[in-house]
């Protein structure tokens, strides 16, 4: 029990408090991190979740004004080529095949088409879809078509559109007017088409939107031939590319970050598209599938968002959410530190006062019994371990019921006072313990103490006690002697030994007399 509050009293206090300021710590820690790293994951994916929706919306973007740019155009070519058709000089030449005549009366015709309405393609078909005039490559004719543009018009006797490749290996907007010659029971002249080339829409695109676009073919719709022609000069090899081709016309436009993706190899096969940086831009690839007349996948249109702007916003939010979560973390840390480690001073302080209290006897000031007990059996243990010398000395004031008797009991508690006050001024500070052992009985420990030197102290002790003048109340004035017993340990004393050995010579003391010190011949 003693041991225990010892044990308590002198060492646990800090280490409990410690413990109980981390028992407090460790969760609030627990939490902030958790709140800091919910901050940066929640800032991060909302950055994140930015560039997702700008490459989402410009890809819808792109597939509108794709379709729209599409219908204008097809609608802007029917109109021309109705009109064209209207033209009896050239109706006659298409019927009659005559190609010299049709190119000198379309010539001038179909610069200004390809100038004004990005016209690319421009034909004369007989009715048996033999080319009798490319104007936008003369030399090449006489080869049959067979496109599902041309057999629409035929077949419908109308205007007939779509987007197709050709033999060229372009993607074309087609338009295809049939010729028909009313006077002769609608016998039909031979067909007129105009076209345009895809990537001129995808330029327009571009503009508007701020991307880059470039066509993609299936290669197993060109011919390789062809396709390395048209693209000998940008040092990309039909081999590199597994599926998918960039056309001849979309590689005119060699920009930097095409060709970082292109050698990288990567190509965005998913959704989710490719991120990837060029210079000290970074970007994402996405695509959008091609589809041609008869709705058959005949490639992509890639598109290269320019990602810098919201990927250098998702860093900064990164940054600036680690630099919050941190230090807000740290703050309110270093906060709750400097709190917990206040209400430990508390603690700690109403700890002492408690041990003081505990400790000590109210009357005197002096340590109580039980606390006499703890230090006794701690002097004992230290004195056997270290072979020394520990003597304990038993007073009692001589008849003191009298003091009670004669002038009260407040009288008898300022007598104890002024005898308790008297003795611990005679011991040595911090070494020696006055305690209070019971009525107007005081045990001193005195350790490293021998017999001669312990009856010496005692000798002291009873001296300045004879000699106290002792104030009772008012004037009155009073002297009081004490009996001392003096014991020393013997070496292997247990503490009831110690106490009782001191008992028994303040016995003989008073039996001797009182007012006088006794030894015990130490022990039992
Ligand atoms: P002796 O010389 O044999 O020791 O005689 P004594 O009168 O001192 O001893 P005794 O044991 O007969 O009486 C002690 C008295 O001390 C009895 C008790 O009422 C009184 N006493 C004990 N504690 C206190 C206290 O705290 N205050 C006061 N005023 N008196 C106390
Ligand atoms: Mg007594
Ligand atoms: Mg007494």
């Amino acid at each position: 029990m003693f041991d225990d509050f010892l044990t308590f009293s002198q060492d646990r206090p800090g280490l409990y408090l410690r413990r109980l300021r981390w028992l407090f710590l460790l969760p609030v820690t627990l939490l902030l991190l958790l709140i800091a790293g919910l901050l940066v994951t929640l800032a991060y994916g909302h950055a994140a979740a930015d560039i997702d929706n700008r490459v989402a919306a410009v890809k819808d973007a792109v597939l509108k004004i794709y379709r729209s740019d599409i219908k204008h155009h097809t609608e802007t070519l029917a109109g021309i080529i109705e009109a064209l058709t209207r033209d009896a000089t050239i109706a006659r030449a298409l019927a009659r095949g005559d190609r010299a005549q049709l190119l000198a009366l379309s010539k001038p015709l179909y610069q200004d088409l390809a100038s004004h309405y990005d016209v690319s393609h421009f034909y004369y078909i007989a009715p048996d879809h033999s080319v009798i005039l490319r104007l936008h490559y003369p030399e090449k004719y006489g080869d049959h078509i067979d496109r599902l543009s041309l057999r629409n018009a035929e077949r419908s006797g109308k205007t007939a559109a779509g987007v197709e490749l050709g033999v060229l290996g372009t993607l074309t907007l087609r338009v295809v007017v049939p010729l028909y010659d009313d006077a002769r029971q609608h016998q039909l002249l031979g067909f007129m088409e105009l076209g345009v080339d895809t990537n001129h829409i995808l330029d327009d695109i571009q503009m508007s939107l701020g991307v880059q676009l470039f066509e993609f073919l299936r290669k197993d719709l060109l011919t390789r031939a062809s396709w390395e022609q048209g693209t000998a000069a940008s040092g990309l090899r039909w081999d590199d590319f597994t599926r998918l081709v960039p056309t001849p016309l979309s590689l005119q436009r060699q920009t930097p970050p095409l060709m970082t993706l292109l050698r990288s190899g990567a190509y965005p096969e998913t959704a989710a598209g490719v991120a990837f940086t060029s210079g000290a831009a970074t970007y994402r690839a996405v695509t959008l599938p091609l589809h041609d007349i008869s709705q058959q996948t005949v490639g992509d249109t890639l598109i290269l968002v320019d990602t810098t702007d919201e990927t250098e916003g998702k860093h900064m939010a990164l940054r600036l959410s680690l630099v919050l979560g941190c230090g807000g973390g740290i703050g309110i840390f270093i906060l709750f530190w400097i709190l917990t480690g206040k209400i430990n001073r508390l603690i700690a302080e109403q700890q002492m006062q408690l041990r003081r209290l505990a400790s000590r006897d109210d009357l005197t000031g002096l340590y109580n019994r039980r606390i006499f007990h703890a230090f006794l059996d701690e002097e004992i243990a230290r004195a056997r371990r270290y072979g020394r010398k520990l003597s304990l000395l038993m007073v009692d004031v001589d008849h003191f019921k009298r003091v009670n008797d004669e002038f009260g009991h407040q009288a008898g508690d300022a007598v104890l006072k002024q005898i308790a006050t008297a003795i611990a001024a005679e011991v040595r500070d911090a070494v020696d313990r006055v305690c209070r052992y019971g009525g107007e009985e005081f045990a001193i420990i005195l350790p490293e103490t021998d017999l001669p030197n312990a009856l010496m102290i005692a000798e002291r002790l009873r001296a300045k006690t004879a000699d106290l003048v002792i104030k009772l109340h008012g004037d009155t004035q009073t002297r009081m002697t004490v009996s001392v017993g003096v014991a020393t340990n013997r070496g292997n004393d247990e503490m009831a030994n110690l106490i009782q050995a001191a008992d028994r010579a303040l016995y003989e003391a008073k039996q001797g007399g009182r007012n006088r010190v006794q030894a015990s011949g130490g022990g039992d």
